[in-house]
């Protein structure tokens, strides 16, 4: 459900939020097509044919209508569950077993997701059946049920902790618990980002040195990160099996400090030509040049920062207002964590339009370091580039006519359309200007 999703996402996927790449290739040109040879075809604008532009509008329209649905409903069932003394029935149970809070918690919040994984269910089902009806997933049910169940395995294991240290550290400060909260949540976050490709990414997917499978590939790569003057080992290259879940084309950078990598997704390879796959590398590069992570890491650190200290603020408030109502005996109680997660919710609704915002510059500036880097080696950079971003989104159904206040709320990405134009259009080097990363 959306809002577990959102909190999770909150935590484990700030290596995803800034360095998901978005970059593709021909659909029909393999990777065969050398290097020097990309072709001399101009995509100055992206389009899609009458067939595809109905599908990918019907698609935005069911999405933009979902999206809606989804937050409304995540909201919803949290304020069921306060109000219909769901969670004091829980938090009853809880203490009726056991004396020690950490023991508390390995019940109450197993309950309290359980609850909220079932209810949010249904939506969730029905999102990744209008990905197989528009064949972006390839992705049959009992894997895709088995991939909820680790998720929620996964999240179990940081939400325990999480939930039994925020509630206690109300409990111990009922005036600080919001800086302590912090000063614990970024290294833990740290952490989690720092373990994610290790850890938690191969129970989804599976990984390989990209060296093994594509080692002429690797070597074009090798001459994009020396002109960008940069070594990224060989063993820092992965490449994903997508193409057992998904049709869609993606790249990204993941991890921190010595788990930091650049993952390909194997349907990128097969999909883009060599030129293009280049680009998108070099896009991904640009996160890894640019520090794209420990920006995101650093930004995420101050927003939270403000976060809990209105997180304080507004649960103090509702807690006196709605305390008698929803059985809460203090704002500590296990019972007035749903209330935390609504307040949390509400607020990372209204704060989208920061991180959106945010993102779209940082996958700017990749997708400008992404330009400048190939400049030289493929032998039309900007057609590699503009191509790539059409494939993508021909790929991916994207609609090329968005609406203007739901890509400033949410895309955490440019439209596909300004990126193609951007491409297009990007040549410092004819018109004597300076590039702004690679000179
Ligand atoms: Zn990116």
């Amino acid at each position: 459900m959306k809002l577990l999703g959102s909190l999770v996402l909150l935590v484990l996927c700030l290596n995803v939020m800034p360095q998901r790449v978005t970059a593709q290739a021909p659909p029909a040109a393999p990777a065969s097509v050398a290097v020097q040879s990309a072709p001399a075809s101009q995509t100055s604008q992206y389009t899609l044919p009458p067939d595809k532009l109905a599908k990918a509008k019907a698609l935005y329209d069911l999405r933009g209508k979902l999206r809606v649905i989804d937050t409304a409903y995540s909201l919803i069932v949290l304020l069921a569950i306060l109000s219909l003394g769901v969670a004091a029935k829980y938090r009853d149970w809880a203490e009726k077993a056991a004396k020690n809070r950490f023991v508390q918690a390995l019940i109450f919040v197993p309950l309290l997701m359980l609850t909220l994984t079932v209810l949010g269910l249904p939506l969730d089902a029905y999102q990744q059946s209008i990905s197989r009806q528009y064949a972006l997933s390839v992705q049959g049910w009992g894997s895709w049920f088995r991939d909820v169940l680790v998720g929620q395995a996964v999240a179990l294991v940081i939400f325990t902790l999480a939930i039994w240290g925020i509630t206690n550290l109300i409990r111990k400060s009922p005036r600080r618990w919001w800086f302590y909260t912090w000063l614990m949540a970024v290294p833990f976050i740290i952490f989690l980002i720092f373990i994610a490709p290790i850890v938690i990414d191969p129970l989804f997917n599976k990984f390989e040195p990209l060296d093994q499978s594509n080692p002429q590939l690797v070597d074009a790569i090798q001459k994009v990160t020396q002109r960008g003057g940069l070594e990224i080992p060989r063993d820092r290259m992965f490449l994903m099996k997508a193409s057992e879940k998904v049709t869609t084309l993606n790249a990204y950078v993941t991890g921190f400090g010595p788990s930091k990598r650049v993952v390909v997704w194997d349907t990128t390879i097969k999909n883009a030509s060599t030129p293009e796959t280049l680009f998108v590398f070099g896009h991904e590069m640009g996160h890894y040049v640019l520090n794209h992570i420990v920006i995101g890491i650093i930004a995420t650190a101050v927003g939270l920062f403000i976060g809990f200290y209105l997180l304080y603020l507004i649960a103090n408030w509702a807690f006196a207002r709605f305390q008698p109502r929803w059985h809460m005996r203090e704002l500590g109680d296990w019972a007035a964590v749903p209330m935390l997660l609504l307040i949390f919710s509400i607020m990372s609704i209204i704060s989208q339009p920061i991180g959106s915002t945010f993102s779209r510059q940082l996958e700017h500036n990749a997708d400008v370091y992404g330009l400048e880097v190939t400049h030289g080696i493929n032998a039309n950079s900007q057609e590699s580039a503009a191509h790539a971003f059409q494939v993508l989104g021909e790929l991916s159904l994207s609609y090329p006519y968005p609406n203007d206040f739901l890509v400033f709320w949410y895309a955490d990405h440019p439209p596909i359309r300004d990126r193609v134009l951007f491409a297009h259009n990007y040549d410092p080097w004819s018109k004597g200007e300076q590039p702004k990363y690679v000179k």
